[in-house]
């Protein structure tokens, strides 16, 4: 893995001095994967891109030096911690409604000498009240539909700062359906990005959205309210 890792890094113009950390951390994966269930993808060389070097993209493409980053729905730490990794000046908190992949996380965190990474358990929707408009950016992948994900990550974006949601290539009927929600909670599609995963023949894309102005107090909802009743 760590060779795929090093090649990947580089077309991707990053640092490849960090593919051993990148490496341990997809070992620890596979090994945690055989008795805890954190992913679906346990080949080595499909965990190093789809998980490292989809992950590590974002850096090509948004600027996280210095920032204070939530990786909503982190699930085993992705986006989130690779970014971190090969961005150590980014602040991190990892986000997830799972107890037992918040544990995988901070032995990772551990395992790594990681410092400057929080990780919480508990719920996007809840996470608001304690942390409402603090962060400078939110990532999420793989969580929700763009309508949903919107009120579980805006309101805890900055105004000026931005909500980076990783989805397919073909989301185009998802992105517009999500546009009257992306506005009322205060946000703004900044850009629209297809990038490649090196090595694959993979592409996916980072929908941007910047944060332009406060969300409304009422939102962030329940997330029964958020489902049945989508803004
Ligand atoms: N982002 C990771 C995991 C995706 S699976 C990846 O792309 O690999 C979705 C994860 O989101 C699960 O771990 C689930 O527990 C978490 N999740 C779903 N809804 C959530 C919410 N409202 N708040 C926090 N976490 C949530």
């Amino acid at each position: 893995m760590e060779t795929l890792l090093r090649q990947g890094l580089t077309a991707l113009g990053l640092p490849a001095d960090a593919a051993p950390a990148l490496a341990r951390y997809g070992a620890l994966l596979i090994e945690t994967n055989k008795v805890m269930n954190l992913t679906a993808i346990t080949e080595p060389a499909d965990v190093a891109a789809l998980h490292f070097l989809d992950s590590a993209a974002l850096l090509t493409l948004e600027d996280f030096r210095n920032k204070s980053v939530a990786d909503v729905g982190t699930g085993a730490g992705f986006p989130g911690l690779p970014l971190k990794v090969l961005e150590p000046t980014l602040q991190l908190t990892l986000l997830d409604a799972l107890q037992k992949r918040i544990t995988f996380l901070e032995t990772v965190c551990r395992e790594l000498g990681l410092t400057g990474v929080e990780c919480v358990h508990g719920r996007a929707e809840a996470f608001a009240a304690d942390r409402r408009e603090t962060f400078d950016i939110v990532t999420s992948r793989a969580v929700a539909n763009l309508q949903i994900l919107a009120e579980l990550c805006l309101p805890l974006v900055k105004v000026g700062g931005r909500f980076l949601a990783m989805k397919a290539v073909d989301s185009d009927a998802e992105l517009e359906a999500a546009r009257r929600a992306i506005g009322t909670l205060g946000g703004r599609v900044a850009a629209v990005r297809d990038y490649a995963i090196p090595g694959t023949q993979v592409r996916h894309r980072l929908i941007s959205v910047e944060k332009v102005k406060k969300t409304p107090e009422k939102y962030p909802r329940t997330f029964a309210k958020i489902k049945k009743n989508p803004l």
